[in-house]
């Protein structure tokens, strides 16, 4: 096995064996983005100086007896709306094309003092609205699995680089999928924590009782090891929860004894691929095979969950994007401008994408007067429906069980133009963010090729039950050894 396919602990044990540096293999990690990067294009920024810096400091550490992390000196990427001190963070816009932060997220410090090397910024859909990747203002991101589709979205940056080996691990964010689902079209295993488990601060916002930080990782002991790092209170974000952390590594035992399970067959019938449903079925039986007691549920709201999320996210999306306006930070028209009103105008008719103006105009139209209570409000309402689907669920069950995303990865350019069919991406992995509940998407087999996900969801606060049960599923299946090989589809030649 060549040393960018290995897993996150894999290459952190050969490291603490002293088979090779840390300072070696972030040389190699660079060297790898160099070879593959013109034809996945994960990254929007590549900080090799910082990374041989940190790299060296991981060495230093380890031959000083201080490193103390389970991951010390493994090469990580990062999501290009985590802030990065003295690093550009653009959130993929013409906006924040050039802003530098002044400081770092919490994210990117705990990784810093773990001495995880920060080998890039990746790339994403704009202000982390879409499911392809597409939406970045900057460059297109191609699926490792065939270079003709998309990595999922809007963490496609984070996933495309480690399912390509430029990358040990990642960390994205997640609104309404964008971990989970490309994750799950990458062949990776991606989690989203529990709303408050993991803070935001330095997380530039889109929907702020959404958004949720979470690692990318080649299997789920990487995404354990990933959790321990980052999960915890941290009183500089307000939604963050002051609750015990357990350690996330002593849930992998392998056992799904005992557990329950139920199969929402809201998220298992129309709008799933055929192929995928078969797929997903057959990792259920498998769990059952195994133990877990699985039964179908009806979750009777969770169809309304799309038009709730698209009324909800882009409302704190216009909230949180109205700061941009020119004048303190960010893109300025340099357009002459007859007064402050035109200078904002301009600006953010320069700086933002499509998608983007278009969400901030949809927000500002549920939140407006007269159709607050018709739009906003009533959303609120069957947000609590949904929610309560999922409390009675979890009274019989300890975790749910379905498809993350309803196909497989999709040629780039196919629904670009398809709007509604690019949301329907979305329908299985957006309930959660709305319940504010943690699930993981792991590998579950493949379709023609390319890799299908399961996605196991929880209790709130209960990342442990859907890790043992993902690695007991991962203990018992291959799926999650196979590397994409970097090539184009028959279509393309
Ligand atoms: N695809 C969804 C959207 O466009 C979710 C994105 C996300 O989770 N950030 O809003």
């Amino acid at each position: 096995m060549k040393l960018f396919e290995l897993t996150a602990h894999e290459l952190a044990d050969n490291i603490a064996a002293g088979e090779i540096s840390s300072a070696e293999a972030t040389q190699a990690c660079l060297e790898r983005i160099e070879a593959v990067e013109p034809q996945v294009e994960a990254f929007v920024s590549v900080t090799a100086d910082v990374a041989l810096q940190q790299a060296a400091e991981a060495d230093r550490k380890r031959a000083a007896g201080e490193a103390d992390g389970a991951l010390t000196g493994v090469p990580i990427a990062i999501k290009d709306l985590m802030c990065t001190r003295g690093l550009p963070t653009t959130c993929c816009s013409k906006i924040l094309e050039n802003f530098i932060p002044p400081y770092d997220a919490t994210v990117v410090e705990q990784c810093r003092q773990a001495a995880l090397p920060m080998v890039g910024k990746t790339n994403m859909d704009e202000f982390a609205m879409g499911s392809s990747t597409e939406n970045s203002a900057f460059k297109v991101t191609h699926n490792p699995w065939d270079l003709d589709r998309v990595p999922g979205g809007s963490s496609g940056g984070s996933a495309a680089a480690v399912a390509a080996g430029e990358a040990f691990v990642a960390l994205g964010s997640d609104t309404g999928g964008s971990i989970r689902q490309p994750a799950s079209l990458c062949g990776l295993v991606g989690l989203k924590p529990t709303y408050g488990r993991v803070s935001r601060y330095g997380l530039i916002a889109y929907a702020s009782s959404l958004d949720q930080i979470g690692p990318l990782t080649k299997d789920v002991t990487d995404c354990a090891l990933m959790m321990d790092l980052l999960a915890g209170y941290d009183p500089r974000d307000a939604t963050s929860a002051d609750i015990a952390v357990p350690d996330y590594t002593q849930s992998l035992t392998g056992s799904v004894n005992g557990l329950r399970a139920g199969v929402p067959s809201q998220l298992l019938g129309e709008g799933i691929d055929p192929q995928v449903r078969e797929c997903v079925g057959a990792a259920i039986d498998q769990l059952q095979d195994m133990g877990l007691q699985c039964e179908e549920i009806q979750m009777p709201h969770i169809d309304y969950s799309l038009p709730v999320y698209y009324i909800i996210a882009p409302a704190e999306a216009s909230s949180n994007l109205a700061r941009y306006d020119g004048v303190r930070y960010g893109h300025r028209t340099t357009q002459p401008t007859d007064d402050i009103y035109d200078l904002f105008a301009q600006t953010r008719a320069e700086g933002f994408g499509p998608e983007v103006q278009l969400r901030i105009m949809l927000g500002t139209y549920a939140l407006s007067a007269g159709y607050y209570d018709a739009y906003y409000v009533k959303a609120l309402k069957v947000r609590t429906l949904i929610k309560r689907d999922f409390d009675q669920a979890f009274e019989n069950c300890d975790v749910l069980l379905s498809p993350t995303s309803p196909t497989v990865a999709f040629p780039i350019g196919e629904k670009a133009d398809d709007p509604l069919a690019m949301k329907l991406a979305d329908i299985c992995t957006i309930p959660i963010n709305l319940a504010g509940i943690p699930a993981i998407s792991i590998p579950c087999g493949f379709v023609d090729g390319l890799p299908v996900g399961l996605q196991i969801m929880g209790r709130a606060f209960e990342e442990e039950t859907i890790l043992q049960v993902a690695y007991a599923y991962e203990q018992a299946t291959a799926w999650h050894r196979q590397r994409p090989t970097l090539c184009y589809s028959a279509e393309h030649h």
